[in-house]
């Protein structure tokens, strides 16, 4: 509900802002790669996870094997 500005003190408006700040990032290095990536997800730049491919990086894709 809207309420009128003049009547949120700045303890209230800082109060509820209290949650509104941004969290840094943490990132890990890659085992793989050594590249900088975000703690439990794909590696973006190799594509590994937990000492294994998952995700099959562009370059490495044939794209021509299936127009065949
Ligand atoms: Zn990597």
């Amino acid at each position: 509900m809207a309420v009128p500005k003049s009547k949120i003190t700045k303890s209230r408006r800082g109060q509820r802002r209290s949650h509104d700040a941004l969290i840094a990032d943490n990132p890990n290095e890659c085992p793989n790669c050594g590249e900088l990536k975000r703690p439990h997800h794909v590696c973006s730049a190799c594509g590994h996870y937990a000492d294994r491919e998952v995700v099959a990086q562009a370059d490495e894709i044939d794209l021509d094997e299936d127009a065949a």
